[in-house]
């Protein structure tokens, strides 16, 4: 996992994005219904396959083989404020995805 600031001239301000590599899954809920997200957030060691969506049990339809990329945005140096968005080829990629969905904010 690799920290990012949204603005890249903030030097002084912590990260406020993570990206990490991860596969990724497709899942069916019966609630939410087709749903996709990264692995590690689907296959629980302790609840098995969940939905991401509502975290109810859920079956693993789909998983990549290939290494995919996701982040979400954090409260600088801590917790998670988003959800996980995602897949993406390349770290860069899922930067750049993430700084311009910032700019479209402003
Ligand atoms: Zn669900």
């Amino acid at each position: 996992m690799t920290w990012h600031r949204i603005n890249p001239l903030a030097k002084a301000e912590l990260p406020d994005i993570e990206i990490w590599p991860d596969l990724h899954v497709t899942v069916k809920c019966r609630k939410c219904g087709i749903r996709t997200g990264p692995e590690g957030m689907i296959n629980d060691p302790d609840k098995g396959v969940v939905c991401p969506k509502c975290g109810k049990k859920a079956k693993m339809t789909q998983c990549s083989a290939e290494q995919a990329f996701f982040y979400w945005f954090c409260v600088p140096g801590c917790t998670p404020v988003s959800d996980p968005c995602g897949p993406y080829t390349s770290e860069t990629e899922a930067l750049d995805s993430a700084r311009a969905f910032v700019a479209d904010l402003d």
